[in-house]
């Protein structure tokens, strides 16, 4: 029987996709942005400012750092773009990510709509994403809005919302979004504005050829990569209807499919374990691991029409 493997073994590049520094809203500056994600270990880092013509928190234009660039950490051309339109926002405005962005990118116009902008970053060659659908309400409708129109992913954690108003996650939106036949991707994001206090809680784990920002936005865009807060996973395979995890040690390893079905071991410092879907196999499955701290990491989903 074929091994399919879910998610592969091999070198992952850390990165943090959202933050901010004094270019738009945030407390540190470019530089230091910069230096403090080097020293905590990172080897990337997107400087995704504010992007829209309000002058009170957003940058007028999109900020490269890449000249800072070494062999060993990069930045990546990014913004979080705005424009008008969504509900429930106190400005009224959508957020969307987007990284690996020209830097000429225009700002979005007064009568652009959000889905508007998801095409038009996708088609500049971005990498976009839905952040924080809880922190701000997303509607079923926007989600569906903004996926239709291409965004690759979702964020599953947005650590500043986490940690600031407790409205982190984005499970019920992905899993709305996967339901609907929508394929995205599974982030978790800093969103850091003082990295000092809300910096290093959420993050990727990227499986690139090298560390360019083009290759890790390949890598993203074909999903080869999962989100984690804390705990790492080795390899997820699938062979013969069982489902094989491997990962750093953990006390609950959860398998999470379609139509809440669902499986979970549990195990002070486990480092494998095994699912035996039977017969009747979902029609697409994640895996989530939690470690001692409660730390949580997520694979991408996997569609079983593309492994078997
Ligand atoms: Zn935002
Ligand atoms: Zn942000």
């Amino acid at each position: 029987m074929r091994v399919i493997s879910i998610l592969s073994e091999g070198h992952y590049y850390r990165g943090n996709l959202h933050g901010h520094s004094t270019f738009s809203d945030g407390h540190d500056s470019p530089e230091e942005v910069i230096r403090l994600y080097r020293q905590a270990g990172y080897d990337f880092t997107c400087l995704s400012e504010h992007y829209w013509s309000s002058k009170r928190f957003c940058a007028q234009s999109i900020i490269d750092m890449q000249g800072h660039n070494s062999d060993d950490f990069v930045t990546i051309l990014s913004a979080e773009l705005h424009c008008h339109g969504k509900r429930y926002d106190r400005d009224g405005l959508w957020h969307i990510l987007a990284n690996g962005l020209p830097a000429d990118f225009p700002m979005a116009s007064d009568d652009e709509t959000g889905p508007q902008l998801v095409r038009r970053a996708v088609d500049a060659g971005a990498y976009v994403s839905i952040p924080h659908p809880e922190w701000y309400t997303l509607g079923d409708d926007e989600a569906l809005s903004l996926a239709a129109a291409g965004a690759h992913g979702v964020e599953i954690y947005n650590h500043s919302s986490a940690i600031a108003v407790a409205r982190g996650g984005g499970t019920a939106t992905i899993d709305m979004l996967h339901h609907e036949g929508h394929r995205v991707h599974i982030l978790a994001t800093d969103d850091s504005h003082h990295i000092a206090e809300d910096g290093c809680g959420g993050w990727v784990m990227v499986r690139a050829a090298s560390l360019t920002p083009a290759s890790i936005i390949s890598a993203l865009k074909a999903g080869d990569f999962y989100a984690s807060c804390g705990p790492e996973f080795a390899a997820v395979t699938l062979q013969d209807g069982s489902v094989d995890v491997t990962c750093s040690a953990v006390q609950r390893v959860i398998l999470a499919a379609d139509n809440h079905r669902g499986d979970c071991v549990h195990g002070d410092g486990l480092t494998s374990a095994s699912f035996d879907l039977g017969d009747d196999l979902p029609a697409f499955l994640r895996i989530i691991i939690i470690d001692a701290q409660g730390r949580p990491a997520w694979t991408n989903a996997v569609w079983l029409d593309q492994t078997f």
